[in-house]
């Protein structure tokens, strides 16, 4: 039986944590990944693992440390990302501090503890001296939480059968999540002084138009055949600008719609639902002026639930928690979707704790060095 190196695991948990990593597409001010790879780096290589680094922007670092196989069996990435996000108003943000079982301070566990179980889990092989047959891939990304232009960078050079997202799950095995789609709608009026209606057209009214569409929609989404674990698809209105002035018409009214995909969905299809809605305003006032672009789309994932990886995570949770980990759908996106799109059986199970991009957020150290164990035992029956 392997056993964890907990002092270890706690160890780099900490030094992480204390090393500011803020993403600074997020932050002006944000430190960005350089100094959190480096120190990820010089432990793969102690580990004895092959390293690859990716920097394409200045700062903004990845790293890769692979510990080859020996041919023929399965190749698993585990992967974690390195940034952050901002830190204001945190009265530790980079303590580090141990109380009670919870480690504090910002990427506690999201996701510094990730990346100290990864590296855990790889020092658990290699302390016992195991040559398996595949290749295990540590990776720690830059800016998942922005553009993941990190998990971008790595893709094209690695091809693994399968990827483990240790974003955090609480100790379960997430096998989908929600993908989003930016759009942004517009509509033109002309602008005028408010006491001539004869020549003022109103943007946002017009807006009001489509909205009042868009809520019909919404709601025949939600009647939609619901994902067993995700529920059905949705959209919302985020942001909404229009007009300049009390006595002017307004002439021009922008709409940010995200809507949530669920497994299934394609772009094109949420598209046309948009298209469709701007072809009734159409058909109702031939005069309107309104129009729409696709801004962002980020990928849903799903993995079978009887993939290999899957029944390999499912075994080792079982064994180290006493009981199998429940299967669930996470609802926020993660670099999963990249990873899965790329052909890679991809599934996420990540640590336990609490304050997500909040003011005080820390880590359960106990689901740290749990989910090392977990690691390191998928990799010896997947990749053996
Ligand atoms: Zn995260």
């Amino acid at each position: 039986m392997l056993k964890p190196d907990k002092q270890y695991i706690t160890s780099i948990l900490q030094k992480m944590v204390q090393i500011n990593s803020t993403n600074p597409s997020l932050h002006p001010t944000g430190a960005g990944e350089a100094e959190v790879a480096d120190y990820a780096q010089s432990l793969l290589a102690d580990l004895g693992c092959a390293i690859q680094r990716f920097e394409p922007e200045p700062g903004r670092v990845s790293v890769v440390g692979s510990r080859l196989g020996s041919g023929g069996g399965n190749s698993l990435m585990l992967n974690a990302h390195l940034d952050t996000v901002d830190v204001e108003g945190m009265a530790e943000p980079f303590s580090g501090a141990i109380r009670d079982g919870k480690l504090f301070g910002r990427g506690s566990q999201d996701m510094k503890g990730a990346m100290a179980a990864q590296i855990g889990a790889l020092k658990m092989v290699a302390d016992a001296g195991l040559t398996l047959r595949g290749d295990i891939h540590i990776a720690g990304v830059a800016d998942e939480e922005f553009a993941s232009i990190g998990v971008q960078s790595i893709l094209p050079h690695y091809q693994p059968d399968a990827v483990i997202v240790t974003e955090p799950s609480d100790l379960e095995i997430s096998i989908a999540h929600k993908g989003f789609i930016w759009f942004e709608v517009k509509t033109t009026g002309r602008a005028y002084h408010g006491s001539r209606p004869d020549m003022g057209i109103d943007a946002n009214m017009r807006m009001g138009r489509f909205l009042a569409k868009l809520d019909r929609l919404e709601q025949e989404l939600a009647q939609r055949p619901p994902h067993r674990l995700l529920g059905p698809p949705s959209l919302h209105a985020a942001t909404l600008t229009g007009g300049s002035a009390w006595s002017a018409y307004a002439a021009e009214c922008t709409l940010g719609v995200e809507r949530r995909t669920i497994p299934g969905e394609t772009a094109e299809q949420a598209e046309q639902e948009i298209q469709q809605l701007i072809d009734e305003l159409i058909a109702e006032d031939p005069e309107i002026k309104i129009e729409f672009k696709t801004i962002l789309v980020n990928d849903w994932f799903e993995v079978d639930e009887g993939a290999p990886i899957v029944k390999s995570l499912k075994k080792a949770t079982q064994s180290v928690l006493g009981e199998t980990a429940p299967i669930i759908g996470q609802h926020f996106w993660t670099d999963a979707a990249y990873h899965s799109t790329a052909g890679s059986d991809t599934v996420l199970i990540g640590p336990t704790g609490h304050g997500l991009h909040s003011a005080e957020e820390w880590v359960d150290v106990d689901s740290v060095i749990h989910l090392a164990e977990i690691l390191a035992q998928v990799m010896i029956d997947y990749c053996s």
